[in-house]
């Protein structure tokens, strides 16, 4: 299979058999290869830096109701709350004291957070920040709504699109949600401007190396700026909660493949990936990942934000977790970097 990855490495496309066939047949030298040219390319674009992103998960309800996800509207036994913007303000705060520069707003797809109280939260944050990256992680809207955010301030969108393949999106999400509109939203934050991130669980229920495959194809045609890749995590209360986890190993060779496709993309070694695998953040970043991203979120809110069961707890001081993450990555001879860390076309 080194050939392939050769391949891709050097022609930044395989064809979709290609692709199935280095899936469904790596080795472990195959994966090792992999990684290393990996961190070969990671640190000729990057250096060996890795790029902290605090997360703010804004609230816990949702309006939709995909199949795999722990606060999805059906779910009664989920834990609901909404943090205010003075809240969210405060996370960013403290954020900013441990050195974060890049804010990321997460949650469910909640109509309580009309387009206008959604753009004045962003521009008060763009007005006491005016040094830092805004991202944006809320899911699916209209155009208009996403140029009004990025009229607001915010300048990066993250929106996985979980999977390129329309029969395996069924499996993972019910009507109305359809994998048309959600690509659709991907172009649209492309074509206003944001820096935008797609991605996938790796071992959703459904996946196969052929629809593996479509999403490597996707993000060939999408070249977007950022890739979310986790292994998928069950949930107690949902329909897949009795669903093995994803494999960490094929987590890890799949970012490694990503870091070839893309050179110059960033990669977050995820919290499901931490949540899977104790040493997951220093793997991923080890087989290319550059971006981390601890919670900020209100410490009490923080267990009601269950997307899959026993989810990896940040520390709940943002000051010590940037230091116990530099010291981490610091074992590995990675540097903790304080700054936006945008992508290299920016
Ligand atoms: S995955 Fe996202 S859109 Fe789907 S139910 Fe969960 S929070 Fe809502």
């Amino acid at each position: 299979m080194k050939q392939l990855i050769d391949k891709l490495h050097a022609q930044k496309h395989l064809s979709k058999e290609e692709y199935v066939s280095l899936f469904s047949s790596y080795t472990p030298a195959d994966a090792s290869y992999a990684a290393t040219l990996a961190q070969e390319i990671k640190n000729s674009v990057y250096g060996k830096n890795v790029f902290i992103r605090g997360l703010i998960e804004i609230s816990s309800y949702c309006k939709n109701n995909c199949y795999y996800c722990g606060i999805c509207r059906s779910n009664k036994n989920a834990q609901r709350y909404r943090l205010s913007k003075e809240e969210i303000l405060d996370c960013c705060r403290s954020g900013y004291k441990a050195g974060f520069r890049t804010f990321v707003m997460q949650g469910g797809e909640d109509p309580w957070y009309t387009d206008a109280i959604m753009a004045d939260i962003i521009s008060s944050i763009r007005a006491e920040f005016p040094d830092c990256a805004i991202t944006l992680s809320l899911g699916e809207k209209g155009h208009d709504s996403y140029e009004r955010f990025f009229r607001a301030g915010a300048n990066r969108y993250l929106l996985r699109h979980e999977t390129a393949d329309e029969a395996h999106y069924r499996i993972l999400h019910p009507e109305p949600l359809t994998l048309e509109n959600r690509i659709k939203c991907l172009w649209d934050l492309k074509q206003i401007g944001y820096q935008v991130g797609c991605g996938f669980m790796i071992g959703s229920p459904g996946q196969t190396p052929q629809t593996l495959a479509e999403d490597f194809l996707f993000l060939e045609k999408f070249q977007p700026h950022m890739v979310g890749m986790g292994p998928f995590l069950p949930h107690k209360d949902t329909i897949f909660r009795d669903h093995p986890g994803g494999s960490v190993d094929l987590t890890l060779f799949l970012l490694s493949l990503c870091r070839i496709l893309l050179p110059k993309v960033l990669l977050p070694a995820t919290t499901a990936l931490s949540t899977a695998s104790a040493d997951g953040k220093l793997l991923g970043v080890l087989h290319g990942a550059n971006v981390v991203m601890p919670n900020l979120s209100p410490w009490d809110k923080r267990e009601k934000y269950m997307l899959y069961d026993n989810k990896f707890p940040s520390g709940k001081d943002p000051v010590a977790a940037v230091h116990e993450l530099s010291e981490k990555m610091a074992t590995i001879d990675h540097t903790v970097v304080i700054g936006r860390g945008d992508h290299k076309d920016i």
